[in-house]
């Protein structure tokens, strides 16, 4: 038998804030009573190859803080761990539940899971509202006069500009809403414990920018000793920061820094158009004639940061003693594994998605497919980072190796593992043969 009490869904996904959420303002301007509820998802998290992961963590913590402010308003958010549409099936079956809200995810998968939910919903005359929050402009907002998606940046930005206007920017006040919050207080959560997880004490970077940063960006942004990106990927991957306040304070504060903010756009909006990339193709198909060495052993150097090439293994200790890699160290490493190694870039991905805390599949994939040379307005198949010359120009005093191959230059340091000029010209000559180039 149902419970008498009736009132809206809010579910939460990529979008953990209470303030400027677009669906959330939806569902709470409604004047209607609205239950927020998260759901951790069983398949995600068993395919997470690690059972201590700094995401779930994370995840975790933003998810109590919004608890203690749902419950200083005498609500609470309801945490369930299982399928989502297990869950919702349950729920509404339960309760007299009026719709459902959320944002727009637009991950094949997350494409998949909403569509089988609305089909779901449907069946029961529940109606599913979603917004657009994780960006500016999304799918086919931004496209060419002849209406067909862009493939390559700079002409998307310079549309993207264009067509940014005042509106976009404004922040949904939620707040004033509050008070339709479901008057329920929160049951018992499922804790890290519960779902296998070890509990981690790990450090997050904070959810704001200073206009310092910004003013340096510019000319610091490709130098990894320096504290001069603002760490902020993982809280754009999980929304919790709002990047209509982000690209309001860059665009009054930072153009190149707006710049990167659109780049996280453009891959969005190549996965949503070209979703096949985010299933293992390569954009531009011929580059799947290669021929991939994949040497397994090599790999596991590259993975342990122990090439022989200091700037890699830097990069590669990074990521793997915080979870983060600078951008420009995270190009030199990509390069050094598809073209010095001839490893297949998916294995690259596959390795980072386990590993970086702000991992994203659309900027991931388009990081590494720019890389390999496959991607859309990616790097051409000759352009071959020389480690060396990369160290000179972005860590000429060497801190940045310093700080996290301190043993650089003892006798027992590993020798490279290949040889730079060689590495090149067979790269050159496999690329080559693969897309019939002479
Ligand atoms: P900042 O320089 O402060 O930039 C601010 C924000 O802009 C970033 O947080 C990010 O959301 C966005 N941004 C910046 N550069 C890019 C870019 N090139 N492409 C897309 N968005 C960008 N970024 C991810 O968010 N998730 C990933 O999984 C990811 N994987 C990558 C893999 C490879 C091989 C490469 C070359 C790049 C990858 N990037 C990824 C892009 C970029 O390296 C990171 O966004 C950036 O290093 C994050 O640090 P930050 O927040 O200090 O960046």
């Amino acid at each position: 038998m149902k419970h008498q009490e009736s009132f809206q869904l809010f579910w939460f996904r990529r979008d953990l804030r209470l303030d400027d959420n677009a669906a959330l303002y939806l569902a709470l301007s409604g004047q209607k009573p609205v239950m927020p509820i998260f759901i951790f998802d069983i398949d995600i998290l068993n395919k997470l190859p690690n059972r201590r992961d700094a995401r779930v963590q994370f995840i975790w913590n933003r998810l109590q803080e919004m608890q203690e402010t749902l419950q200083a308003m005498g609500s609470g958010l309801q945490v369930f761990y299982g399928k989502p549409e297990e869950v919702i099936r349950l729920l509404i079956e339960e309760y007299s539940v009026e719709a459902l809200f959320a944002n727009h995810d637009y991950e094949p998968y997350a494409e998949q899971r909403d569509t089988a939910i609305k089909n779901l919903l449907l069946q029961h005359q529940i109606p599913f509202y979603t917004a657009k929050d994780q960006v500016i402009f999304e799918k086919s907002e931004i496209v060419k006069d002849d209406g067909k998606p862009y493939t390559v940046f700079t002409p998307y930005s310079r549309k993207w500009k264009q067509a940014l206007t005042e509106k976009h920017l404004l922040p949904y006040p939620c707040a004033s809403f509050f008070h339709y919050f479901y008057n329920k207080k929160a049951n018992r959560w499922p804790t890290l414990t519960d779902m296998g997880f070890e509990t981690m004490n790990q450090h997050f970077p904070l959810a704001t920018v200073s206009n310092d940063l910004l003013a340096d960006y510019a000319e610091k942004r490709n130098f990894p000793s320096l504290p001069a990106t603002s760490r902020v990927g993982v809280h754009l991957r999980f929304g919790t920061i709002s990047i209509r306040s982000l690209a309001l304070q860059a665009r009054s504060k930072s153009e190149v820094f707006l710049n990167e903010l659109i780049w996280r756009e453009f891959y969005h909006m190549i996965l949503w158009n070209f979703p096949s990339v985010g299933k293992g193709e390569s954009f531009k198909p011929a580059y799947d004639k290669i021929r991939w060495r994949n040497n397994e052993a090599e790999f596991q150097s590259w993975c342990s940061g122990t090439t022989g090439y200091p700037i890699v293994d830097a990069g590669m200790r990074e990521l793997n003693a915080t979870g983060f890699m600078h951008n420009r160290v995270r190009m030199i490493v990509a390069s050094f594994l598809t073209k010095h190694l001839l490893i297949d870039w998916r294995w690259g991905e596959a390795y980072f998605a386990e590993k970086l805390l702000d991992f994203d599949l659309a900027a991931n994939n388009g990081g590494w497919q720019w890389a390999a040379g496959s991607g859309c307005d990616a790097a051409p198949y000759f352009r071959i980072f020389n480690p060396a010359l990369q160290t000179k120009k972005f860590d000429p005093t060497g801190t940045y190796i310093r700080k996290w191959v301190p043993d650089f230059d003892s006798l027992t340091y590993p020798r490279p593992i290949v040889d730079h000029e060689f590495a090149r010209k067979r790269c050159l000559d496999v690329y080559a043969s693969a897309l019939n180039k002479s």
